[in-house]
C-alpha cells in the first residue's frame, strides 16, 4: 500500500515513529493510503529547517519569490488530471467538482499572491512639523497554516501562498482525513525549485501534530481553518504566548429569499448554495428562510429539485453528490437529522444514509435532506451540521427574518435574494456576518476580505489584509528639520 511522506527541509522523508495512519477512500470506506503518524519530532524537525530556510527567503527579492509561486501554480495545472482524481478520491467529492473548483482555484491562490506581491506596498505618513513616518512590513519568521479537509487543497493553498510570497518560511498540516493533494503538492514544490526549509508539509493528527505546532515557541504566527472548538483550543494555547492568530471557524450561515426575487436564479443557486461539496463548504446557506407568499411554491419546486440530485461515484459524471469525509462525519450527519425529527421537524425529502454497496460502493453516502417545522432557535438551527441538511422556514417581515437569521453563535456568510437593492443596503448593514452574497452565491474576487464575525473566526483572509497579517509593519519616524 502507497505510503505518503512528510515534506521536511526539502525532502520527502518518513515520519520519526515509523507509524502510520490509514486513509479511507470515502466512496468505497476503504483504505488506500498511508499516512504519516508524525509527531513533535517531526514538527522541531521542520521547525529547525524553517528556521534556517527564513534566513535567506525572507531577503530574496519579491520578483524571485513572485516566479517560484508563479512555476508552483503552472505546474499544479499541468498535473491537472493527476490532482483532480486525487483530490476526488480522498474527501469523497465529485471528479467533476475537484475539476471545475478545487483545483483550478489552488492555482489560482498561488498565481494570485505570485502577483500580488509585486503590488504590496506600505503607507507613509507625513507630519508638517517636519517629520515622516514610513511603514516597513517585514516577514515574521516560521508561521503556521492548519487547514480542513472539506476543500483539502483549495484551502491549504490559500493559506501557504501568501505566507510564503510576503517572504515567511511555512509549517503546514493538511487535515490527516484528506492528505493526498498536500502530498503532491510537496513533489511539485521540489520539482519548482523552491528551496529547502522554506515550505515543510508534516502530517498527521491535529491533537499531535496541529497541537505541537500551536505551542511551538519559535512559531509565532498561526493561520488556522477548521471547527470553532478547535479554534477556542488553538485560542487558548497561543494567546498567552502572544502569537498573532488568523481564525477561519465555522458557521450556520442563512439564505434569505424575498418575494420580489429572481425566482428562477434563486431556485438553481439555491440548490447549489445548499448541497455543493454534500453541503460541506462552510458557506453554504444552510437556514433557509422564504418570505410566506412564495413559501408553498419554493417548497414543491426545491424538493424537486433536490430529488433530482444524483448521489453516486464521485468518478462517475452523473454524480452530483458524491461521498461525505469520513464514517464519523456521517454518523454526526445522520444524528443531526434523528435530533431534528425529535425537535419536530417533518423530513421533506432524503434523511437516510444510501446504500450503493450494490456498484462497489460500501462508503457513506447521505441522501440531500430537507427539514421544514422547526423553530428557528432549536438545535438544528443554532448548531452546524456541515453535511448535506437543510431547514426551510416561512418569515413575514424583514425585522422577523433579520432576528433569525442573527440569532446563532456564528456569523461567517449570508445569502440574499432580493431585487429592491434600499432593502439590500438596509439588511447588510444589520446582518452580522463577515460575508454577504446578494443574488450570487460564492462569486469569489481574491482582493476581498473573507472571514467571519462572532464564533466563525478572527481576522480576515484575502487580498491585501491576508499579506498584511503575515507581514510585522514597524513604523521608522525621521526627523528633518
Ligand atoms: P477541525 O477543526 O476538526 O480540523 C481542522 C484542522 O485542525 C485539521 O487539520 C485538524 O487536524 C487540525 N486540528 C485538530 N485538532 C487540533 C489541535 N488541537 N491543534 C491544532 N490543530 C488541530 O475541522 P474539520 O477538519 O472537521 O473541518 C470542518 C470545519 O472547518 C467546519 O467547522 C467548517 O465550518 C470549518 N471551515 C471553516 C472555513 C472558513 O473559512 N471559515 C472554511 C472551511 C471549513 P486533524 O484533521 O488531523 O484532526
Amino acid at each position: 500500500m502507497e505510503k505518503l511522506s512528510n515534506y521536511i527541509n526539502g525532502e520527502l522523508i518518513p515520519p520519526s515513529s515509523g507509524n502510520y495512519i490509514e486513509n479511507f477512500e470515502p466512496a468505497r470506506g476503504e483504505v488506500y493510503s498511508l499516512i504519516p503518524d508524525s509527531d513533535e519530532n517531526d514538527v522541531e524537525k521542520a521547525v529547525q529547517s524553517s528556521k534556517v530556510a527564513f534566513e535567506s527567503w525572507s531577503k530574496t527579492s519579491k520578483e524571485e519569490r513572485s516566479a517560484i509561486l508563479m512555476k508552483i501554480s503552472d505546474l499544479i495545472i499541468e498535473h491537472f488530471d493527476e490532482f483532480a482524481e486525487a483530490e476526488s478520491r480522498d474527501n469523497g467529492k465529485p471528479l467533476a467538482l475537484a475539476k471545475r473548483v478545487d483545483i483550478p482555484r489552488a492555482s489560482e491562490n498561488f498565481k494570485f499572491f505570485a502577483t500580488g506581491i509585486l503590488h504590496f506596498a506600505s503607507e507613509s505618513h507625513f507630519m508638517e512639523s517636519g517629520a515622516i513616518n514610513y511603514t516597513l512590513r517585514k516577514p515574521i519568521g516560521v508561521v503556521a497554516c492548519i487547514s480542513p479537509w472539506n476543500l483539502p487543497l483549495y484551502l491549504f493553498s490559500w493559506k501557504i501562498a501568501p505566507a510564503l510570497a510576503t517572504g515567511n518560511c511555512v509549517i503546514a498540516k493538511p487535515s490527516e482525513i484528506t492528505p493526498y493533494t498536500a502530498y503532491l503538492l510537496s513533489k511539485i514544490c521540489i520539482e519548482a525549485g523552491l528551496p529547502k526549509g522554506v515550505l515543510n508539509i508534516v502530517h498527521g493528527f491535529g491533537h499531535k501534530v496541529g497541537a505541537a505546532m500551536t505551542s511551538h515557541k519559535n512559531i509565532p504566527v498561526i493561520s488556522f481553518t477548521g471547527g470553532t472548538a478547535t479554534g477556542k483550543e488553538i485560542a487558548r494555547i497561543a494567546a498567552p504566548m502572544f502569537k498573532k492568530l488568523s481564525l477561519e471557524l465555522g458557521g450556520k450561515n442563512p439564505n434569505i429569499i424575498f418575494e420580489d426575487c429572481d425566482y428562477e436564479k434563486m431556485l438553481k443557486t439555491t440548490v447549489h448554495s445548499s448541497f455543493a461539496n454534500q453541503g460541506q463548504i462552510c458557506l453554504c446557506g444552510s437556514r433557509v428562510f422564504v418570505q410566506e407568499g412564495i413559501y408553498e411554491k419554493f417548497k414543491q419546486d426545491f424538493i424537486q429539485e433536490v430529488k433530482n440530485l444524483k448521489v453516486g461515484d464521485p468518478k462517475s459524471k452523473e454524480s452530483k453528490q458524491g461521498a461525505l469525509v469520513s464514517k464519523a462525519h456521517m454518523e454526526k450527519v445522520i444524528s443531526y437529522i434523528e435530533l431534528a425529527k425529535e425537535e419536530g421537524g417533518t423530513i421533506l425529502c432524503g434523511g437516510k444514509q444510501l446504500d450503493l454497496s450494490e456498484n462497489g460502493l460500501n462508503g457513506w453516502f447521505v441522501e440531500p435532506t430537507v427539514i421544514e417545522g422547526l423553530s428557528h432557535d432549536c438545535r438544528t438551527n443554532q448548531e452546524e451540521i456541515f453535511g448535506p441538511v437543510v431547514t426551510i422556514m416561512p418569515f413575514s417581515s424583514e425585522e422577523e427574518v433579520l432576528q433569525y437569521a442573527n440569532s446563532t453563535s456564528y456569523g461567517l456568510a449570508a445569502i440574499l435574494w432580493t431585487e429592491n437593492t434600499t432593502r439590500v443596503n438596509r439588511i447588510a448593514q444589520k446582518l452580522e456576518s463577515g460575508i454577504l452574497w446578494v443574488n450570487c452565491w460564492l462569486v469569489r474576487d481574491l482582493r476581498t476580505p473573507f472571514g467571519g464575525v462572532k464564533n466563525s473566526g478572527v481576522g480576515r483572509e484575502g487580498g491585501f489584509e491576508v499579506m498584511k497579517f503575515f507581514t510585522e509593519p514597524q513604523n521608522v519616524c525621521i526627523k528633518y528639520e
